[in-house]
């Protein structure tokens, strides 16, 4: 199987014990690609996932300030990542978005950070990795304001209609290890109303690890069990999601790079 982790956190600290193993683990499992977040514990550090992806030719990476750090964002922060946006490895701008769950930075400075990035993104022609919680429709209403080319919804948590909508903005969604948990029927429900092309797969690794390794620290190898449960859902074999989404990810993230078709 040729697989993707559409979004991983390799800098955690949860990793520094094994991380090479871990790399090493995904790759015998048939992990091809990953793909680092670099928000990392925010500005003014935002190369975390460059660093990674500077590493190892199967590791890419994005830049971007999570909602979480929008108060540590100074105007120096968006004019360094103006500067890394054009990095070979860099594919996307992100996480970014709205976290009303946490509040760990006052709403409307997430809100302006959020649209920031959205400018940066544009300008570099790059797509956006979408975080969002308790926060649906602010969300959604800057994106409809400020983004007109699609992206990613990352871990993908929403119902159907909440599908639709991204969808209807030009997004994939990204399922995670959600879609694995008992209680998770509307993720599922999301999961089965959505076109092949729109896929995508990834562990948010080390959080939420899917069914049956729920409870432990997550890791981008696990990235199969998202694949088998959206194979379940989908009536399909596990071989053609993963050649599914892993063709969606190289189509979304990989169109125009150096060394990719
Ligand atoms: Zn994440």
């Amino acid at each position: 199987m040729r697989l993707v982790d559409s979004h991983c956190h390799l800098d955690d600290p949860k990793f520094d014990q094994d991380r090479e193993q871990v790399i090493e683990r995904a790759r015998a499992a048939g992990v091809e690609r990953m793909m680092a977040i670099g928000t990392g514990n925010g500005p003014p550090d935002l190369e975390v996932a460059v660093r990674q992806a500077d590493r190892y030719p199967f590791m890419y990476a994005t830049i971007g300030v999570h909602p979480h750090d929008a108060s540590k964002a100074a105007p120096e922060t968006f004019l360094r990542l103006r500067d890394l946006a054009p990095h070979p490895k860099v594919l996307a701008v992100g996480e970014i978005g709205l976290d009303y769950h946490y509040d760990f930075s006052p709403r409307e400075v997430q809100r302006d950070v959020f649209a920031q990035q959205l400018e940066i993104a544009a300008e570099a022609g790059l797509p956006v990795v979408i975080h969002t919680r308790e926060a649906w429709d602010d969300t959604l209403a800057i994106l409809r304001q400020n983004w007109h080319s699609g992206g990613i919804m990352h871990c993908f948590t929403g119902d159907e209609e909440q599908a639709r909508q991204a969808l209807d903005l030009g997004f994939h969604l990204s399922f995670g290890g959600v879609l694995t948990f008992p209680k998770a029927e509307a993720v599922r429900q999301a999961a089965r109303i959505t076109p092949d092309d729109r896929l995508l797969v990834e562990t948010d690794c080390p959080y939420l690890a899917p069914v049956p390794h729920r409870g432990k620290r997550n890791e981008p190898a696990f990235v199969v069990e998202s694949v088998k449960r959206l194979a379940e859902v989908r009536g399909r074999a596990p071989e053609d999601l993963a050649e599914l989404t892993t063709g969606n990810f190289e189509q979304l993230c990989l169109r125009g790079k150096p060394g990719n078709s």
